[in-house]
């Protein structure tokens, strides 16, 4: 059985205050449960990392950051690398994510070098790709598909393969409340396995945990998730608010 995984991204929302309270009340919630339906991880701003590592107590939260450089340490201003990442407690980084790629011109070979250091670093990474709205209208969206999981992922070898999580995200339903149809994403997880499998073996493709992102919200996650190569979303909007963000995994 693969894993099942809810991870939020709550992008650059919340003041320090508003998110440790968020990680607070998710952290809360979930320790009341009695059982674990998938792995839940909250993937915070920066600032947010070391506050939320001491508020999530409970074990049963993992942590992530939205994004990380490509270098370990140095004259680099501004940058977090992943070894200060996974200093403060987390777990996770998101790479590759859609505002990454088109608002800070990062591009597949950028891509699969922040990959390499995050995961030599300990890290596990969630890995995103998805085409825009013209690439699926004109018939491309499994070409681009490709391409950016041959360059930013198959230089993986497969022993590194275990440390990726797969967010396939079309970008044109990313916060536009605009969603793939059940079917739309099936098809696409279901191409991405394939891709796992010719490059690196069956095994592989059959753990590897691929994620649907893109307008998720309580309302249509469960048949989404319901789909057989859909292991569970990356939610944008929806993780601000506990209670979509917690009713999202209850539908795992
Ligand atoms: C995202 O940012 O990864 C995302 C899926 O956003 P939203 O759920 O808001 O579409």
């Amino acid at each position: 059985m693969r894993k099942k995984i809810v991870a939020g991204n709550w992008k650059m929302n919340l003041d320090l205050d508003e998110g440790l309270k968020l990680a607070g009340a998710i952290d809360k919630y979930f320790a009341e449960k009695p059982a674990e339906k998938g792995q839940v991880i909250i993937c915070t701003p920066f600032i947010h990392l070391a506050g939320a590592a001491g508020i999530l107590k409970h074990g049963k939260i993992a942590l992530g950051a939205q994004n990380c450089a490509s270098e370990a340490s140095g004259a680099y201003t501004g940058e977090i690398s992943p070894w200060m990442i996974k200093s403060t407690g987390a777990q996770y980084v998101i790479i590759g994510h859609s505002e990454r790629r088109s608002y800070y011109n990062e591009d597949d070979k950028i891509l699969n070098k922040k990959t390499l250091l995050a995961i030599n670093t300990g890290l596990k990474v969630i890995f995103c790709i998805g085409e825009v709205l013209n690439e699926r209208e004109s018939g491309n969206h499994f070409i681009v598909v490709r391409r950016q999981l041959e360059e930013g992922l198959f230089p993986l070898t497969e022993e590194q393969m275990d440390s990726i999580v797969i967010a396939y995200e079309p970008v044109w339903a990313i916060g536009t409340g605009l969603t793939a149809s059940p079917e739309q994403a099936q098809e696409m997880h279901k191409y991405i396995r394939e891709l796992l499998k010719g490059k690196y073996g069956n095994e592989c493709a059959k753990k590897m945990p691929i994620l649907y992102g893109g307008s998720c919200k309580p309302s249509n996650a469960a048949e989404i998730f319901s789909q057989p190569d859909v292991d569970g979303g990356l939610i944008g909007g929806a993780a601000l608010k506990k209670e979509d963000f917690t009713a999202i995994v209850e539908t795992l």
